[in-house]
C-alpha cells in the first residue's frame, strides 16, 4: 500500500525555491465501487500539524474501496515548511475577499475551484485548537471560547442540498469519535459558529465559502493540549466518522492507536533526486547535516518525495530537508558532471546475488559486496581500505563502516555510490538490521 508519490519539485535555483515556495498538492483516492466525493483539507495553517500530517496519512496510508477520497494535505505549504500560522497572514480570512496582489492570491483560487467541482459533496478542513471547546464555561481551559476537540458548523443545516444536514452529521461524528475515547475529559463537542448571523471573521474562511456555494462543509479542530501523533489520531477517527456517514468504504493497514500513528509519521520518508540516482530515506530522522551530496553544477535540484510534506528548500549553496515544521537534515553539494550509462548494480548481500538499479534501498543483515562494474568506481562513504580507490569486491560488514557517514541517525543507512571517471553515476543505500533487541 506505501507508496511512490511522485511529486516532481524543481528549484531552479536555492534562491528562486526559496522565495517562491512549494504548491499545494491534491491526492485523489478512487475506490473500485461508485460512490460520493469527501475533500479533506490540511494545512491551512502551517503550524497545525496534527490537521496537516492526518490529511498526509490518509494520502500514504489508507485504501478507498467505494467512493472517493479527496485530499489536499498541505494548502499553505510555504507556511508548513516555514513552520509558521501563515507567512502571508491567515489563510483562512482570504475566503470572502482577497487581493490579486496577495502572494496567495493563486493559492486561494485554485482551492476554490476544488471546492467547487462539481463532484465534490463535502468538505473537511482540519485544525488544531486551542484548549478544549465545551458549551458551558468550566475553566479557563475548557470553555464556549475555545476550540479544541470540536466538529465545527457555520449553521444547523444547508437546506436542499444532499448531506446538507450539518448539525445532525457533526453529532453522528461526534459519537463516532467520543465512542473510541474512554476519558470525557478528551471527548469531542459540536461547535456552531452561526457564521451567517454575523459572524465577521469566520464569514472569510473556507468552510463558510464552501457553505455559501451549498457545499456542506466542516471544520475538525484537535486540541493543542495534545502532541502532534494524539492529535492526527483525533482528526482520523473524525474523518472515519465522515466516510461511514457518506458511505465511502475505506481500509488502513495500522490500528488508530497513538503510538500505531506515531510511527507511520515517521515511517516510509524518501527522497529520490535526478531520476532517482540518488536515494535519501530519511525515515525516523536523519543526521542534522548530510555533506558532499552528488549533485549536478548547472542543473535545477530535481526530486520526487514519498510524502506529500517532504520537500527540499534551497538555502543559500545548501538544501533543507524538511517535513512538515520539522527540520530533517541539510544537505551539502559537491559539484559532479553526472553520467548516466549506469543502469544496473549487481550486488552480494548476505552470500545472495542481488540485482537493483541506481536509487535502490538494499536491506543487509550481516554482509554485502559489491560486485566490481569495469568502467566504474565504488565508493562506499565512511568505509577505507588504505591504497585502494575502488571499493567493489571488498566484503563489507556494519562494523567496517564509520558509523558518523550514516544517512540517519542510528548508524544503519549508508551510501555506496558509483563514479566513471570524474562523473557521477549512481548510488543505492544499504540498510543494516536493527540491533536484535532494539
Ligand atoms: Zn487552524
Amino acid at each position: 500500500m506505501r507508496r511512490w508519490l511522485l511529486l516532481l519539485w524543481l528549484l531552479s535555483s536555492p534562491l528562486a525555491g526559496a522565495a517562491k515556495g512549494p504548491a499545494f498538492t491534491l491526492h485523489r483516492l478512487d475506490g473500485e465501487a461508485p460512490g460520493p466525493t469527501l475533500l479533506v483539507i490540511g494545512g491551512i495553517q502551517g503550524d497545525e500539524p496534527g490537521g496537516f500530517h492526518a490529511a498526509s496519512l490518509l494520502v500514504t496510508d489508507y485504501h478507498i474501496e467505494r467512493g472517493h477520497l479527496w485530499v489536499v494535505p498541505n494548502l499553505n505549504f510555504p507556511s508548513i515548511l516555514a513552520r509558521s500560522r501563515g507567512v502571508h497572514g491567515d489563510m483562512n480570512r482570504k475566503f470572502a475577499d482577497i487581493r490579486p496582489d496577495d502572494p496567495e492570491y493563486a493559492a486561494v483560487q485554485k482551492i476554490k475551484r476544488i471546492i467547487l467541482d462539481p463532484q465534490v459533496d463535502m468538505v473537511l478542513n482540519l485544525h488544531d485548537g486551542s484548549g478544549f471547546y465545551r458549551p458551558q464555561h468550566i475553566d479557563r481551559q475548557h470553555n464556549p471560547r475555545r476550540w479544541g476537540q470540536s466538529v465545527i458548523i457555520d449553521q444547523a443545516e444547508l437546506p436542499g442540498v444532499a448531506h446538507g444536514n450539518l448539525a445532525g452529521l457533526a453529532a453522528r461524528v461526534r459519537a463516532h469519535v467520543n465512542a473510541r475515547e474512554p476519558r470525557p475529559e478528551y471527548h469531542f463537542h459540536v461547535r456552531n459558529t452561526r457564521t451567517r448571523e454575523g459572524d465577521a471573521e469566520m464569514e472569510k474562511s473556507l468552510t463558510y465559502f464552501a457553505i455559501r456555494h451549498g457545499k456542506p462543509a466542516f471544520g475538525i479542530e484537535a486540541s493543542k493540549a495534545f502532541l502532534t501523533h494524539r492529535r492526527v489520531r483525533y482528526h482520523l477517527l473524525a474523518v472515519e466518522g465522515f466516510m461511514n456517514a457518506l458511505g465511502i468504504g475505506h481500509r488502513r493497514d495500522f490500528p488508530l492507536t497513538a503510538e500505531a500513528v506515531r510511527r507511520r509519521i515517521d515511517a516510509n520518508l524518501r527522497l529520490a533526486l535526478y531520476d532517482a540516482r540518488i536515494l535519501l530515506d530519511v525515515s525516523g530522522g536523519a543526521r542534522p547535516r548530510l555533506g558532499y551530496i552528488p549533485m549536478p553544477p548547472d542543473r535545477p535540484l530535481a526530486f520526487t518525495a514519498s510524502n506529500p510534506l517532504l520537500a527540499i528548500v534551497g538555502e543559500r549553496n545548501r538544501y533543507r530537508v524538511r517535513y512538515g515544521n520539522r527540520r530533517v537534515t541539510l544537505l551539502e553539494p559537491q559539484y559532479f558532471e553526472f553520467d548516466d550509462s549506469l543502469k544496473r548494480i549487481v550486488l552480494e548481500v548476505d552470500g545472495e546475488r542481488r540485482e537493483v538499479p541506481p536509487g535502490s534501498l538494499v536491506p543487509v543483515h550481516g554482509r554485502f559486496r559489491v560486485a566490481p562494474l569495469a568502467g566504474y568506481r565504488v565508493n562506499v562513504i565512511g568505509f577505507r581500505r588504505p591504497g585502494r580507490r575502488d571499493e567493489s569486491g571488498v566484503l563489507i560488514r556494519r562494523q567496517d563502516i564509520a558509523s558518523r557517514f550514516s544517512v540517519d541517525r542510528q548508524g544503519r543507512r549508508y551510501r555506496v555510490e558509483f563514479y566513471r571517471g570524474n562523473r557521477f553515476s549512481g548510488m543505492v543505500l544499504v540498510e543494516f538490521a536493527a540491533p536484535s533487541g532494539a
